[in-house]
């Protein structure tokens, strides 16, 4: 299917339905021309319609300043909601199930506090070994909140002595084991160091069979891989917008909350006016009535400044469609590897599942040592790539802006390195 020529990635780029939208980013400039960036799983890049998005924001406010809240092009009262239309598509839900608010972490202890509420019985919480550090921190610490003590609270699910992936039926072990103690299953919907991706459907069919609530951090699915959130009966799930959506460093966080829970207006929660009714919201009075959505998280004003870019590159993902996006994820990623297989000058091993069923954009590239050094020699190369300790340089073609000539450029380069110079 692939082949080790320059003619073949041209050929696939003219092919490739979604070549237009390449030009509508901007990308790093690395000796005098853009840079390979595979680095779209860490700090997507800016598209050109972001400018003229924050222009427009920064007009309305100069032209009505409070009444821009309902007279501006796109009232600031509403705004969350330019984002969560789009994300429906993303990831499967309703726009009554989503919200955009905050930042991930944030979102994650709101949810918590909502959905982790433990007992005597019932108070452990299962977790991936190694979790993303944010999320370790916020479990350990609600863990601690509730007066439990992190070491047999938190349940960890580790790889194989030897492997480097986490078993699905070892998952399922550890659930059956922990049957009458667990609370909540809360995982990396793909593992931020091996790019694993997990299958959320069984995950969370497997929590409900025993009681369990199943939340997931989406920071590296969202945008990556479509999801099926409100079919899968997922309870909850976070994420964050600079990576693969490209909302811009620090960008407002999303939440799903499932049907379910989210018309559930007796659902413990921490309120704001932000998440009350709206018909009573300006009325001052007292007595919280969080809107019976998703919206009823929501504390504070929309944040209409951390919004837009968000808004703005939504746009392109509902213009470009996320299966279609997904498609040609799949052909980049597997022809990323195809390429990698044939490299011989430096020494590392592919830790991502093979099967494209199990992993988004990236490849996690293992090397057991000289990793570091190889990570710099790419970037003095114009490459962009990160390094993740102890070991792993993370490769992520995103397929809105990156093409098969990038991977293909990718390839030629690293098949040049000295690796001992
Ligand atoms: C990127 C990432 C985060 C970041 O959290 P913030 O609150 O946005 O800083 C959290 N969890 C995972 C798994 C991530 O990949």
């Amino acid at each position: 299917m692939f082949d080790l020529t320059r003619e073949f990635a041209k050929e696939q780029d003219q092919l490739d339905p979604l070549k237009t939208y390449r030009e509508q980013f901007y990308f790093p400039q690395r000796n005098g021309r853009d840079a390979i960036y595979f680095c779209g799983n860490s700090l997507g890049l800016q598209a050109k319609n972001i400018k003229p998005a924050i222009e427009q924001e920064l007009q309305d406010w100069k032209d009505y300043a409070v009444e821009g809240y309902w007279g501006a092009k796109n009232p600031w009262l509403y705004y969350q909601q330019y984002c969560s239309k789009p994300l429906t598509d993303l990831v499967g839900a309703s726009q009554d199930e989503l919200t955009v608010m905050n930042t991930l972490t944030v979102n994650l202890h709101l949810m918590m506090l909502s959905f982790y509420r433990p007992t005597k019985e019932r108070f452990k919480v299962l977790m991936e070994a190694g979790a993303f550090p944010s999320d370790q921190y916020a479990v350990e610490t609600q863990v601690k909140m509730h007066g439990y003590d992190p070491a047999t609270a938190i349940v960890e699910i580790a790889p194989r002595q030897g492997e480097h992936l986490i078993r699905e039926e070892d998952i399922f072990e550890i659930i059956a084991q922990e049957s009458s103690s667990l609370a909540l299953i809360l995982l990396g919907g793909i593992n931020y160091y091996t790019g694993q991706l997990f299958n959320m459907q069984s995950i969370t069919e497997a929590a409900h069979r025993v009681g369990a609530v199943a939340g997931f951090d989406l920071a590296h699915v969202v945008g990556n891989v479509p999801l099926k959130l409100h079919d899968w009966n997922v309870d909850f799930a976070v994420w964050c917008s600079y990576k693969y959506l490209n909302g811009g460093p620090g960008a407002v966080g999303g939440a799903f909350v499932h049907e379910r829970h989210a018309r559930n207006i007796d659902q413990q929660r921490l309120g704001g006016w932000w998440g009350n009714e709206e018909s009573t919201r300006f009325k001052m009075e007292k007595g919280f009535k969080p809107k019976s959505r998703a919206e009823g998280w929501q504390l504070s004003t929309a944040q209409v400044f951390n919004m837009v870019a968000l808004k703005a590159s939504l746009e392109l993902f509902e213009s470009a469609g996320i299966a279609a996006l997904r498609d040609k994820s799949i052909k980049l990623t597997n022809y990323l590897e195809f390429l990698l297989k044939h490299i011989e000058n430096i020494k590392f091993e592919i830790i991502t599942p093979k099967n494209c069923k199990e992993r988004g954009a990236q490849l996690s590239l293992l090397f057991h040592d000289g990793g570091k050094h190889i990570q710099q020699k790419m970037t003095d190369a114009g490459i962009i790539v990160d390094w993740r300790e102890p070991g792993v340089i993370r490769v992520s073609p995103a397929p809105l802006y990156n093409s098969y000539g990038d991977v293909f450029h990718f390839y030629e380069i690293i098949a040049n390195i000295d690796s001992n110079a």
